[in-house]
């Protein structure tokens, strides 16, 4: 009996202790609850405030919720964001390159458009395009540059940049070279490329040259657009095309050429060769050649954006 006297005993302490820890545990419930709807009161509903605070609002909620992330998802980004890192990245992920392929398909046909004048960038005005040169047999100029200029842009991908250009194909006209100048900022390019062919009367006369705005459409980017126009310079050379004997270092600057004019982004115009010269023509009607061309720009251009050597 003793025995069964104090298991009652037991059995009624914990009883006591049962009903104890329910009474405590209602008590933090209520006062957990009380704690809530003081805050709840006292922040408010954002959308009824007129004062004006609910982005303030909404801000704090969100921050809120961030630092709640479960540590799984934590660990899941950072797992994520290690294999982005880990990757090697192409040498021209995040530049954006304009190309400028000169002149246009139906300039020729178009004279009244193409002669219409636009401004210059220089406070005079100029013809909205020309027709462009031609080699000796009549492969155009036009022709020429937009080939070279969409084999550019594919290298130019390739390696991870984004590359826009002044026009969508080689059948139309202009547009013009004010519009060509700004295609830079108004695509926040980081650089602009625009590419032509020479065609000087004398025929002996062959090589490339690049020439960059003299003075500088924007000064704040003309020792970049310098640099590039040497980063081409050698690339070309470096390709085995030669450079013009009529610019020391086959660099020219010049102030009548609206499409550098109008850049505020580093801008070159490159002169590839001489198209009333035999040999050189023989070069650009060739497709090996002209991805030759093309090559040598890309390599220009991932010298200028990461200054690593050209390689060949
Ligand atoms: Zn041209």
């Amino acid at each position: 009996m003793t025995h069964a006297g104090s298991g009652d005993r037991r059995g009624q302490r914990g009883r006591w202790a049962t009903w104890g820890a329910v009474l405590l545990a209602g008590l933090l419930v209520g006062v957990v609850t009380f704690l809530v709807a003081l805050a709840v009161g006292s922040s408010g509903d954002p959308a009824d405030d007129p004062s004006g605070r609910d982005a303030v609002d909404t801000a704090e909620t969100s921050e809120s919720v961030l630092t709640t992330v479960p540590d799984e998802v934590v660990a899941r980004r950072a797992a994520t964001s290690d294999v982005v890192t880990d990757r090697s990245e192409p040498p021209l992920a995040g530049v954006r390159i304009a190309l400028d392929p000169g002149h246009n398909g139906a300039n020729g046909r178009n004279p009244a458009l193409v002669n219409a004048l636009v401004p210059d960038g220089r406070g005079g005005t100029k013809a909205c395009n020309t027709v462009g040169a031609s080699t000796a047999a009549g492969y155009p100029e036009h022709a020429f540059n937009w080939d070279v200029s969409e084999r550019a842009a594919a290298g130019l991908e390739a390696l991870g940049a984004d590359v826009v250009r002044t026009r969508a194909d080689d059948t139309g006209v202009g547009p013009c070279v004010d519009e060509r100048g700004t295609v830079g900022q108004d695509h926040d390019a980081d650089l602009v490329v625009s590419v032509h062919a020479n065609g000087s009367t004398d025929t002996s006369l062959r090589g490339f040259f690049v020439v960059v705005a003299d003075p500088p459409g924007d000064p704040q980017h003309e020792a970049e657009s310098l640099r590039l126009a040497e980063d081409l310079v050698e690339a070309l050379a470096d390709a085995g095309f030669p450079p013009s004997p009529v610019f020391a270092a086959a660099l020219s600057s010049r102030g009548d050429l609206a499409t550098l004019n109008h850049a505020r982004r580093p801008a070159v115009l490159v002169e590839l060769g001489e198209m009333r010269n035999a040999e050189e023509a023989a070069v650009m009607e060739s497709t090996a050649g002209r991805q030759r061309y093309a090559d040598a720009i890309v390599a220009g251009v991932v010298r200028w954006a990461t200054g690593a050597p050209v390689t060949p």
